[in-house]
């Protein structure tokens, strides 16, 4: 049996190489006269990097996995792959993607993490910005900055093992941006390579249409290789505080109220959780650290299959003093409706705050549910749909949880910038939505098809009663889909993408144009 299965695994080991020997030739033929600084590397590790992604739910080998030394490269790659009449390129940042967004069939995939040039991370003080690598990490940027310099970028992800370039392609939201807008708010300059193979720096003054048309604009226009992010003062701790309601309404009517005051919390976020003692979904998510429980008992008798949570952060330097620091909190709480005794609080230094689900990624590594599928689904939806959504959804669909965090929190559409590519629902104030979904240890496939089943029953439900949403990180298949998303933006999509990538080169797996020669 040992002999058999050890001939076995060598033979299979042979016809890897032999393939591998393979590929190398007829990419050898293909990028024969690619001439970089870079390494191109079509080994193993490589093309399986290049072919997943967070989602886990789609693969597509690329031809070459490329690391570029800096935006010269990226230029050579994407002139490259325009005499060639199917080569497509595919910029991955840290490959956090749910739906193969970054992947390129059979094509070039930049891994911008790797880029040389994400080094530089340039601080300007007087002008109070910082000059980052489009393949940087937001956690990076921000180590970097409030270590060195006390300074810290406006607006952020909940999570910072993103890229610039990735975030900066769809938006970045967190609790942050009912004040400062997404991240791409805070840009004020790129430099970008496009899909004609141009390394061009824009901004709102200078080659403004391409500036807007990649911010937010899913990679089809042009490859992010630098950002100037807009600083400010970091502070230096912050008062972190969940509420917890069980009534819609006023859950939402202080979260509006918060976004929309003058004097508020520097972060606002909201959350769902199940109305159970179940420790991923339940009462044990919400209180912040181990020596705090939450206490049902507390909870009024009767009350629906789901409740809630704001999420508040209050920003204080060393310096402040306590008594005034609480002072300022019970006034902001004062005026909220949230179930008396379920609070939560705690302090923390800022940067911790920031990089807080970095021990949800450790605990997530641990168990193994990290690098199981994720179908997770991301959502906006205006403000006069939300109740009808909370009832049908919320407290029915998904009245069992997603067996991860469920958010739901307001935004205001004036904090974006409606010259960007990114497409918002019509009110003032409308709501992300995240189902981020974790499967089991060892998922069968009946289960990741059950969430996908339920993603899209949600989606169908928005459908079917007319609400008023647009995907964030959208992923759709066809054309017609496609449009729909865009709705009266698709004509002004299309005309960007024949401007600036009118072979279609970029960004192949979003799936919204074909190569062309
Ligand atoms: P990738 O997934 O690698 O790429 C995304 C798309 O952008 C692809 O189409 C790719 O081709 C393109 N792209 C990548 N780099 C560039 C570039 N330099 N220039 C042009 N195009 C490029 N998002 C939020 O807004 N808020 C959150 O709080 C948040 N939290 C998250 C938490 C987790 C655990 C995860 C997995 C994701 C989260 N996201 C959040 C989603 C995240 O913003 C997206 O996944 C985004 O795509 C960034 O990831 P990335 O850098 O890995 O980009």
């Amino acid at each position: 049996e040992v002999v058999k299965h050890s001939f076995h695994s060598l033979n299979s080991a042979r016809k890897i190489l032999v393939a591998e020997n393979d590929t190398k030739k007829s990419v050898d033929g293909i990028l024969k006269d690619l001439d970089i600084k870079g390494s191109i590397d079509y080994g193993v590790t490589a093309i399986s990097l290049g072919s997943t992604d967070f989602g886990g739910l789609y693969s597509e080998k690329p031809l070459a996995v490329i690391s570029p030394a800096g935006a010269d490269d990226v230029g050579q790659v994407i002139r490259h792959a325009l005499q060639s009449p199917t080569l497509t390129v595919a910029a991955r940042g840290n490959g956090h993607s749910v739906n193969g967004q970054a992947m390129a069939h059979l094509g070039l995939v930049i891994d911008m993490k790797s880029m040389a040039d994400n080094k530089k991370i340039d601080v300007n003080v007087n002008y109070m910005y910082v000059d980052v690598g489009g393949g940087a990490l937001w956690g990076d940027v921000l180590k970097h900055c409030v270590s060195e310099y006390g300074l810290a970028p406006k607006s952020w992800t909940d999570y910072l093992h993103l890229t610039v370039g990735g975030t900066l392609s769809n938006a970045g939201v967190s609790g942050q941006a009912f004040r400062f807008g997404p991240q791409t708010s805070s840009v004020t300059e790129l430099e970008v390579v496009t899909g004609n193979g141009e390394k061009i720096v824009c901004s709102n003054s200078q080659n403004s249409q391409l500036f807007f048309s990649v911010l937010g604009g899913l990679g089809q226009f042009g490859i992010i290789t630098r950002a100037r992010v807009l600083l400010q003062p970091a502070p230096d701790m912050v008062r972190w505080i969940r509420v917890v309601y069980n009534e819609f309404d006023d859950f939402t009517h202080d979260a509006e109220l918060l976004i929309t005051s003058q004097e508020t919390f520097n972060y606002v976020e909201g959350f769902v959780f199940v109305n159970s003692d179940d420790p991923v979904t339940g009462w044990p998510s919400v209180p912040l650290n181990s020596n705090q429980s939450f206490d049902p008992t507390l909870l009024p008798k009767k009350i629906g299959p789901v409740l809630y949570y704001l999420e508040l952060v209050l920003h204080y330097s060393n310096h402040d003093d306590p008594s005034t620091l609480n002072m300022m909190v019970e006034k902001l709480l004062g005026k909220l409706k949230y179930l008396e005794h379920l609070r939560f609080e705690t302090n923390l230094a800022y940067m911790n705050f920031l990089l807080r689900v970095d021990h949800v990624e450790e605990a997530a590594r641990g168990s193994g549910i990290w690098a199981t599928p994720h179908p997770w689904l991301n959502m906006f939806i205006s403000k006069k749909d939300i109740d009808a959504f909370n009832r049908i959804v919320l407290q029915n669909i998904l009245k069992s949880g997603v067996n991860g965090p469920i958010l739901t929190y307001p935004l205001l559409r004036s904090k974006w910038d409606n010259r960007s590519s990114v497409v918002l629902p019509q009110d003032e104030i409308f709501y992300l939505v995240a189902l981020l979904r974790f499967t089991h240890t060892h998922p069968k496939e009946s289960e990741i098809k059950q969430m996908v089943a339920q993603n899209q029953e949600v989606v169908q439900t928005c459908i079917k009663n007319g609400f008023d949403f647009k995907l964030y990180f959208p992923h759709y298949e066809s054309t017609v889909e496609w449009k729909r998303h865009f709705g009266d933006q698709w004509e002004r999509f299309v005309d960007r993408k024949r401007q600036f990538d009118p072979k279609a080169i970029l960004a192949p797996g979003q799936k919204i144009f074909t190569r062309n020669h």
